[in-house]
Order: structure tokens, then C-alpha cells, then sequence
């Protein structure tokens, strides 16, 4: 069963995406060579539980840490380890928060140094994907057609789009219905409308889309070992648009990055 929320519950869902925003970009300062995931999952776990929120993928499913952190072929669901980040490296973090009972998603892929040209291009193409999917959030188009842009843009490129893991509903769970695939058939699937709240996240391979899992049970990397890029935001849909809850503009700033996130996209 979808929840719609109401606007009352819009703006509690911004307060907790905000909380994994600042975690995010709180991350963003620390990422260089050297530094190890483990690090960074520390930091998130203390300025989580500074801002009055409780980290929501810790025990979540079982999961160990407070971020999931997915250094180059690995998709998704990385456990955080004491591998120092090399010169060259991506590392997609995910986070998660829940503040008043509601919960905030989101992920970001930074580089870590001088990054390859081939590289920054699959972080760049599927940033655009995350953005291009949002814009399908009207009222009226389906679900599928959210997906169908995704993936016709990752394709377009020559990139692999995951199936086996995908975006959701998110609310007072972290996952909810619906189901968000990153690939689909236009006019297929449900009907969006005002009040649906989604965490799209789009996990696309440089290579092939397949993708198997690790011993650990959790981590998940591409079947041909080359890189994998993610980015993930949460959308609410009001007054017949997307309006974005979180936001990349901590990571931005931390980044010295020139760019601001749109708060929200129409058609
Ligand atoms: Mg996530
Ligand atoms: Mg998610």
C-alpha cells in the first residue's frame, strides 16, 4: 500500500532529508586519499545523533554501520572498512537518518582526488539521470516512464542500468511501496500523484548492468568489475511537481563546487 503524506508531513520529511543532507556534506570534507570509510561512518554516526536524529541504516535489516560505502565496482550496500581511499578512486555514500519518525535517504558518488576522464563522466551522466527521472514526478505520468528516462539516458551513453536493486517509497519506513525501478516502459506502471514521496536512485555500471553479491551478504559489484556510480535524492510530489527534500548543496560548498541544487523541477 502507497502513503500519500500529507504537507504537514512534506515539511517533517525535509527536516529529516536535511539531517542526511548536512551528514553529507559533512562527509564531503573529509573525503581525500587516505581517509577510510570506517572514518567517515564515524563522523556521520556523532553529527547524525548531533542533530537530534538516530542513524537510519544502522541495525536496519541487520546492516553494521550508520553508511553504506561503495568504493569503485561496488554498486551499493559497501560495509564500511579500513581500506584507505587511493588517488583515483569514486566511493558512492548512502546515508540514512530518522527524525520524528519520519526518514531521509540520499547518496552521493565523490571522487576521491584526480579522478579518470571516463570515470567523471559516468558520476556526471548519472547525476543527470537522478535529475532527469525526478523531472518525470507529475502528476498523472507513471512509473514507468520514470524509468524509461533514466535508462534511456544511461543507455544513450552506452552505460548498464541495475535491475535487481531500486529506488522506493519512503516515509515513516525507509522502504515503502512503490518499488522504483531505474528502467521500465513508458505509460507502464502506477500513477504518481500529489502526496507520493520517493527516494529515486539511480545505480548505473560503466559496463554491464549485471551485478552479483559479495560473502559479506551485503555488497554488491558490477559483474565486470568496472566502476558504478550512484545518486539518490528524496522527491516529494505537491502542487503537481517535483519539490526535492534533500539537497547536494552541503556537499557543493564543502566541494568548493559552483553548482546549486534545483529545489524543485517542472515539466
Ligand atoms: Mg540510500
Ligand atoms: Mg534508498
Amino acid at each position: 500500500m502507497i502513503h500519500l503524506k500529507s504537507r504537514e508531513e512534506i515539511e517533517m520529511m525535509r527536516e529529516s532529508a536535511l539531517v542526511v543532507s548536512r551528514t553529507l556534506g559533512e562527509v564531503a570534507k573529509m573525503i581525500r586519499p587516505g581517509v577510510t570509510p570506517l572514518e567517515l561512518d564515524k563522523r556521520a554516526d556523532e553529527y547524525i545523533r548531533d542533530q537530534g536524529a538516530i542513524p537510519g541504516f544502522l541495525g536496519l535489516y541487520d546492516f553494521p554501520n550508520t553508511l553504506c560505502t561503495s568504493v569503485n565496482e561496488m554498486v551499493v550496500h559497501g560495509i564500511p572498512n579500513n581500506r584507505p581511499l587511493e588517488e583515483g578512486d569514486i566511493i558512492s555514500v548512502d546515508c540514512g537518518a530518522i527524525l520524528n519518525g519520519f526518514y531521509g535517504d540520499h547518496a552521493y558518488t565523490f571522487e576521491v582526488g584526480e579522478v579518470a576522464a571516463e570515470t567523471r563522466r559516468l558520476l556526471k551522466v548519472t547525476k543527470e539521470c537522478l535529475y532527469i527521472g525526478i523531472e518525470q514526478m507529475i502528476p498523472g505520468n507513471r512509473l514507468g516512464d520514470l524509468g524509461w528516462a533514466i535508462q534511456h539516458h544511461a543507455e544513450k551513453h552506452g552505460y548498464g542500468v541495475v535491475r535487481e536493486l531500486v529506488g522506493h517509497g519512503i516515509g515513516r519506513e525507509m522502504h515503502e511501496e512503490p518499488q522504483v525501478p531505474n528502467y521500465g516502459r513508458r505509460g507502464r506502471g502506477k500513477k504518481m500523484e500529489n502526496g507520493l514521496v520517493l527516494a529515486v536512485e539511480p545505480m548505473i555500471n560503466m559496463g554491464t548492468h549485471r551485478v552479483r553479491q559479495l560473502k559479506d551478504g551485503w555488497s554488491i559489484i558490477t559483474g565486470d568489475k568496472k566502476p558504478s556510480a550512484h545518486f539518490e535524492h528524496d522527491i516529494a510530489i505537491w502542487d503537481g511537481k517535483p519539490m526535492i527534500l534533500s539537497t547536494f548543496d552541503y556537499i557543493y560548498d564543502a566541494l568548493g563546487l559552483d553548482i546549486t541544487d534545483p529545489a524543485s523541477l517542472s515539466s
